[in-house]
């Protein structure tokens, strides 16, 4: 597997709109989006795997720490195989993990962490909202349910808020996540192109 892989963290509660912003970003050439979520919503739902997953996800839980990094080498290594993710000039745009301390600990020696976006919603309610209407449309059974979202809201407070402290305080800025979708995105953008212009524009090795 290959190691110091150019990073940018996008970080913050569900809902907050990550993967609306890493889906846009990762259309720009040089970024490559990986969301974990959709991650495992492409498993297979009868296998092994695709079940595990159900199992978690539909209570509002993490997968497992381990099996959920392990995936997650085992699918950049096929974005690499694929040519859809070249490490040597591209940025990797990370949406959805890590989501633990332990995950975070674990990925330490595959990623370099350029940035990390931490989109700030202090609404919940509103966060809530947005949930529940995406979740039809995506395919998100988990989010019809208020109760689950309550838990996965829960779940981001005590296992993933704590992860912003495992990084370097002057890699982090906050991004509020209200407001026109453009609005934001030119904000990511003016805060996550001036670190990756060096991987993008002067491949490494
Ligand atoms: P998301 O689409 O990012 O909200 O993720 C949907 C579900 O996938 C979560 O509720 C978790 O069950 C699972 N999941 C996604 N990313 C991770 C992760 N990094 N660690 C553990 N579980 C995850």
């Amino acid at each position: 597997m290959a190691h110091n892989l150019q990073s940018v963290l996008l970080f913050g509660q569900p809902g907050v709109g990550k993967g609306t912003q890493g889906e846009i970003i990762g259309s720009i050439p040089g970024f490559v989006h990986l969301a974990t979520g959709d991650m495992f919503r492409g498993l297979d739902r009868d296998s092994e795997l695709g079940q595990e997953f159900i199992k978690y996800s539909s209570q509002g839980l993490l997968v497992p720490d381990e099996l959920t990094c392990r995936l997650w080498q085992q699918y950049v290594q096929g974005l690499i195989d694929t040519n859809q993710y070249r490490p040597n000039s591209d940025v990797l745009l990370l949406d959805g993990i890590p989501r633990s301390v332990a995950q975070a600990e674990l990925l330490d020696s595959h990623i370099d962490v350029l940035r990390i976006i931490h989109l700030v919603c202090p609404d919940t309610d509103a966060l809530v909202e947005r949930m529940k209407k995406r979740a039809d449309k995506q395919g998100r059974p988990d989010d019809a349910d208020e109760d689950v979202i309550r838990r996965r809201l829960q779940v981001y407070h005590d296992e993933t808020q704590p992860v912003l402290a495992h990084y370097d305080p002057s890699t982090v800025v906050e991004i509020d996540a209200i407001g026109l979708p453009g609005e934001i995105l030119q904000k990511i953008l003016n805060s996550i192109i001036p670190v990756a212009r060096d991987v993008i524009q002067n491949p490494l090795g």
